[in-house]
């Protein structure tokens, strides 16, 4: 395939993967000169570090310690933030279609959209808390 610059990554879900993706692309020498430009689709304002979850549990770090705002990650990088959800992906017209009907079109095209609780058909399990969010761990410490 050849491509006329600049292309465009656009990379859906800022998790561990996307978010990862998107900085150590944005270093590259094709984003500082313009030929290549990081698109990054992500509907929540803030990243969560997950594996300090359980110090906010006991209370140990704050909220802002381990969530900090993708807008303060990005503050001076090369990035492009769409605090939107990507809904659908067209894969003849390289595109994504986003939250307010917008259509974003990409040369490649990242998918880290992490993947959804499932509970187990388990008797008992509507007994578990889910310990996955921000909102999970507050719903932890009021039960
Ligand atoms: C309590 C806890 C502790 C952990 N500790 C560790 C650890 O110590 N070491 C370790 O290696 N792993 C750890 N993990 C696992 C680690 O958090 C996951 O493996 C990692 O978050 C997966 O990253 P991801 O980018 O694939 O997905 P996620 O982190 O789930 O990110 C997906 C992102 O995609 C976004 N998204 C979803 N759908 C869309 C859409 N349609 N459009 C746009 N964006 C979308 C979401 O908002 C989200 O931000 C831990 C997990 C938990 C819950």
């Amino acid at each position: 395939m050849t491509l006329a610059p600049p292309y465009r990554v656009c990379i859906v879900g800022g998790g561990f993967g996307g978010l990862y993706t998107a900085l150590y692309l944005s270093g590259s020498p094709l984003v500082r000169s313009g030929q290549c430009e990081i698109v990054l689709v992500e509907p929540r304002e803030r990243f969560l570090f997950t594996p300090l979850l359980y110090e906010l549990l006991t209370r140990e770090l704050h909220a802002w310690e381990i969530a900090p705002t993708y807008e303060k990650l990005l503050r001076g990088k090369a990035i492009t933030l769409r605090a939107q959800s990507v809904l659908g992906v067209d894969l003849e017209s390289q595109s994504v279609r986003l939250e307010d009907g917008q259509r974003l079109s990409y040369d490649y095209l990242v998918l880290a959209v992490g993947k959804q609780t499932r509970f187990a058909p388990i008797p008992g399990i509507e007994l578990a808390l889910p310990f996955r969010t921000l909102e999970d761990c507050d719903r932890s410490i009021t039960n």
